[in-house]
C-alpha cells in the first residue's frame, strides 16, 4: 500500500519500456518504500555503487514516509494537531521548504491544488489504510467543511514557525509527496556521482542522463485499460507525472467517486480521466497533474500556464485527448486505433 496513493496499481501506471541484455550496464532494483514499489534504474555505474545508491534511496523514501504520512503517526500528523489551534509552533527546519513550495504551487494553481483540504479527504474516507468505500459522506458535512475554505493562505510560515488562521486547515501532501520524494532521490543519486538513472515511484518519474546511446523510454498508462496509451523518450533531466481517476476511488450506485477532490465543491473532481505533465521538477509536475485534474475543460490551459507547465496530455471522459504542442511532437501512441487528438497550447 502506498502512503500517498494507496492501492495504486503501480505496475500499470508508467513503465520503463525496452528490454535489457546481460552485457548492458543497466542496474535495476525495486525497493518497497512509501508503502509501494519504487523502481530504480541506473545506467553505467559500477554495481557496488548502484547497490549503495538503491540502499540510500530506500532510506530517503522511508524518511519521506515517516515525515509526511497524513494519517499514520508522523511529523505531519503532529503538525496537523497543532494547526487545529491558533497558537504558533516550531517545526523541524527541514520541513519548511516543502511547505513553502506547496503553498506557492497552490497559489499558482488558483487553489485547485490545495494540500490544506485534509479534513475533506478524511471525510471522504481517502485518508485510510482501507480501500475507500461508499456511500459518499452526507452533503451537509461536505458543505460545512467546504464553507470553511481551508487554504494554504491560512498557513503562516515565519522562519521555522507555523501558525494557522483557520481551524479547518489540515495538511495532506498526497498530491505532491511522491514527486518530492523522487526529486530528493535524484539529487541523492547525483551526489553519489550517478549521472544516468530513472526513479519511478508509482508512476511519478524523474529521468537523468540517458540509457547509453539511447534516451530512456517511458510508457504512459491508458486510463481506460490495463496497458499503455503512449510512450515517450526522455533524457537529460526531466520528470513525467500522471494523475488519474482510476487510481483510488469507490463506486456507489453506479457512480465513481475518485480521490482527487475539487476544493471549491468538496466533491471528487470530474475534470478529466487522466492528466500527464512533464516538467523539470517532479514536485511541480506532481502538484500540476493534480491541479489539472480539478481544472476541467475550460480552465486547464490557463492553470497550466500559471503553473509554468508547457507539456500536458489530458484525456477526457469521452476518450478524447488534448496535447500541448511541445509534447505532441514527442509522444508516440501505442494503441490502435490512435485516439482522437486535439493539439492545444496552454493559454
Ligand atoms: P495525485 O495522484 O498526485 O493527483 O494525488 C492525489 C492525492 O492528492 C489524493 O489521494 C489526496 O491525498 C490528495 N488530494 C486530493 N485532492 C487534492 C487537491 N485538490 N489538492 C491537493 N491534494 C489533493
Ligand atoms: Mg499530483
Amino acid at each position: 500500500m502506498n502512503v500517498f496513493k494507496p492501492y495504486l496499481l503501480i505496475a500499470c501506471c508508467a513503465l520503463l519500456l525496452g528490454s535489457c541484455t546481460k552485457s548492458e550496464p543497466l542496474y535495476q532494483e525495486q525497493i518497497f518504500a512509501l508503502g509501494a514499489l519504487v523502481d530504480i534504474s541506473i545506467w553505467g555505474a559500477k554495481p557496488a555503487l548502484a547497490r549503495q545508491a538503491a540502499a540510500a534511496l530506500t532510506e530517503d523514501f522511508n524518511r519521506v514516509h515517516t515525515t509526511w504520512h497524513a494519517w499514520q503517526p508522523s511529523a505531519l500528523t503532529r503538525i496537523n494537531e497543532q494547526l487545529a489551534r491558533p497558537a504558533a509552533f516550531p517545526v523541524a527546519p527541514e520541513l519548511i521548504p516543502l511547505l513553502i513550495s506547496a503553498r506557492e504551487l497552490s497559489h499558482a494553481s488558483n487553489g485547485l491544488f490545495n494540500p490544506g483540504i485534509g479534513r475533506l479527504l478524511a471525510l471522504w474516507g481517502f485518508q485510510s489504510d482501507e480501500r475507500p468505500n461508499g456511500p459518499p459522506p452526507a452533503a451537509k458535512a461536505v458543505a460545512a467543511l467546504t464553507a470553511q475554505h481551508p487554504s494554504m493562505d491560512d498557513l503562516h510560515i515565519e522562519g521555522n514557525t507555523l501558525r494557522s488562521t483557520n481551524p479547518a486547515l489540515q495538511l495532506d501532501m498526497g498530491a505532491i509527496g511522491q514527486g518530492y520524494a523522487v526529486d530528493i532521490a535524484i539529487e541523492h543519486l547525483r551526489r553519489l556521482g550517478i549521472q544516468n538513472a530513472i526513479v519511478n515511484a508509482s508512476g511519478d518519474i524523474r529521468v537523468i542522463g540517458n540509457r547509453g546511446v539511447r534516451p530512456w523510454r517511458i510508457g504512459i498508462r491508458d486510463p481506460q485499460g490495463p496497458g499503455i496509451i503512449a510512450s515517450i523518450e526522455m533524457q537529460g533531466d526531466e520528470s513525467i507525472v500522471t494523475s488519474g481517476d482510476y487510481e483510488r476511488y469507490f463506486e456507489y450506485q453506479g457512480k465513481r467517486y475518485a480521490h482527487i477532490l475539487d476544493p471549491r465543491s468538496g466533491y471528487p473532481a470530474t475534470g478529466a480521466r487522466s492528466i500527464t505533465v512533464l516538467h523539470g521538477n517532479a514536485t511541480v509536475a506532481d502538484a500540476a497533474s493534480t491541479a489539472l485534474m480539478v481544472a476541467g475543460e475550460t480552465e486547464w490551459r490557463q492553470v497550466a500556464r500559471a503553473m509554468g507547465i508547457q507539456q500536458v496530455m489530458r484525456i477526457d471522459h469521452d476518450g478524447g485527448v488534448q496535447i500541448t504542442p511541445v509534447l505532441a511532437k514527442r509522444l508516440r501512441f501505442e494503441i490502435n486505433p490512435v485516439p482522437r487528438v486535439e493539439i492545444v497550447a496552454p493559454l
